[in-house]
């Protein structure tokens, strides 16, 4: 069996004005650009080095915000930056190898941050995680490798990280004699806690 997570990179040129005035009491829903040009903002994520943060001014209160492309919040890190240590994490790595796996991908990203990341995911995350143990009966722990390097299979689930165009993707073959290692309640779990636009499969 194999399970397989994707998730979506940054889109630079995609932006998504909000729906109504983040000013409180507001309500307006017209907005006008700030600035000519946007300003840069520097990303941790495993593709893109910065975006173009743009301004935008309410028609009515006159108050003006930041919005950012699709994929990109005010955090430094990306969305599917954070979505990957979190799912490395849930997966079973500590958190010193989620930052090492990480960084082997180019980005440095900090154990605390990925303490962080968890932590805002919530019980939900650390409630899969323990999951996903014991559905593997506590007895394996979990190597995160890219595809080209070979790992002794017989005592870890090896994890391969890919970043792509389009995304990053994880991976894992699953041993097919355990007993129902994957149940679709710990997937869905999985997919709730990880959000939209994250697609996951088991083959
Ligand atoms: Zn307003």
């Amino acid at each position: 069996m194999r399970l397989q997570l994707r998730i979506p990179q940054v889109n630079p040129g995609v932006y998504y004005e909000p729906e109504v005035c983040p000013a409180a009491g507001c309500g307006a829903r017209r907005f006008k650009s700030h600035q000519q040009q946007g300003r840069p903002k520097r990303l941790l994520d495993l593709q893109e080095d910065s975006v173009i943060a743009r301004r935008l001014r309410c028609v009515r209160c006159g108050r003006s915000f930041r919005v950012y492309p699709q994929g990109v919040s005010r955090s430094r890190q990306s969305c599917a930056l954070k979505t990957l240590s979190i799912t490395l994490y849930i997966l079973g790595l500590s958190y010193r190898e989620v930052t090492d796996r990480v960084e082997a991908l180019g980005c440095a990203l900090g154990k605390t941050t990925v303490y962080d990341n968890v932590q805002a995911a919530g019980k939900r995350a650390q409630e899969l995680r323990v999951g996903w143990q014991q559905t593997r009966h506590g007895s394996m722990g979990a190597t995160a490798t890219d595809v080209t390097t070979r790992q002794d299979r017989s005592r870890s689930l090896v994890i391969s990280v890919t970043a792509s165009e389009g995304g990053v993707e994880i991976s894992s073959e699953l041993p097919d004699d355990a007993d129902a290692p994957v149940t679709k309640g710990w997937l869905r779990g999985l997919a709730e806690a990880l959000g939209r636009g994250v697609s996951i499969s088991v083959e």
